[in-house]
């Protein structure tokens, strides 16, 4: 964020990969792509690919982790070595235990955790490849993951990004436009309890734009969560 991009990244009202201000990249969910996990899902959200495992409730090791009224919810954001054109190092880092941290706190919002105390819920959401607004596409898959593990939830969390680019406010940045652009203001939204409870901002907005950044990204939410909802619903019909 912040360089200067040697092309334009809007001409005449439209942007780089053709879509208007208003316009998400395409997304494609699959609940249920992992025999072994208890839940799953794989997440196609423009150029982004994200798979999300869930394993639990189930004991929890190490045992001195587990709480006496509810269940520990573990949540882990990686990005594979690949998923970018320089490597990456493999492992943990200061930005994906962020990330991890804040996708916990967003799901402990939903998840009924007191329906099982001592147990621990995992949530794996690996990064295979990434092209801007990865926290969003993980979150989002891990709450199908969540859902298709059958864990009880107040309801899904469903999530998207809005930004700020040449002085314009557009929906869902990809790669070039987090780049360059001037800000970006990722959003998870739980639409059952009208609630945000994941919000990050990066970059300087006027409180208008802010205002209008917020509410683009909340718009894209409650469509990323009728993709969800599809998704599950298409894993059992068909089996
Ligand atoms: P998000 O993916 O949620 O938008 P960031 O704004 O931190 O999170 O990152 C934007 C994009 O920058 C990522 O989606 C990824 O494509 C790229 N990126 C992030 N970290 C790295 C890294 N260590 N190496 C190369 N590219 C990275």
């Amino acid at each position: 964020m912040g360089g200067k991009s040697n092309v334009p990244l809007i001409t005449k009202g439209k942007r780089l990969d053709g879509r208007k201000f208003d316009e998400m990249r395409p997304i494609k969910i699959e609940a249920g792509v992992i025999n072994r996990a208890d839940g799953s899902c794989y997440l196609e959200w423009g150029k982004n690919k994200v798979i999300a495992a869930v394993y639990g409730p189930r004991e929890l090791h190490p045992k001195h982790l587990q709480q006496n009224t509810q269940a520990t919810l573990r949540c882990r954001y990686n990005m594979a070595p690949f998923s970018v054109p320089d490597r990456k190092r493999p492992g943990p880092d200061r930005r994906s235990t962020e990330i991890s941290m804040v996708i916990r706190e967003a799901f402990e919002r939903v998840v009924m955790l007191n329906e099982f105390p001592t147990s621990g819920i995992d949530v794996f959401m690996e990064v295979l490849q990434a092209d801007a607004g990865t926290r969003i596409a993980a979150l989002t898959a891990g709450a199908v993951a969540l859902a298709d593990a059958g864990i009880p939830m107040k309801d899904l969390v469903a999530g998207c990004a809005a930004g700020k680019v040449e002085g314009e406010i557009v929906l869902d940045l990809d790669q070039p436009e987090d780049n360059f652009g001037d800000g970006d203001l990722p959003i998870a939204y739980v639409p059952e309890k009208d609630e945000i409870v994941l919000l990050q901002l990066d970059g300087d907005f006027t409180k208008e734009e802010f205002e209008k950044a917020q509410g683009l990204a909340l718009k894209g939410a409650k469509k990323v969560y009728e993709l969800q909802k599809a998704a599950l619903k298409a894993k059992y019909e068909k089996n």
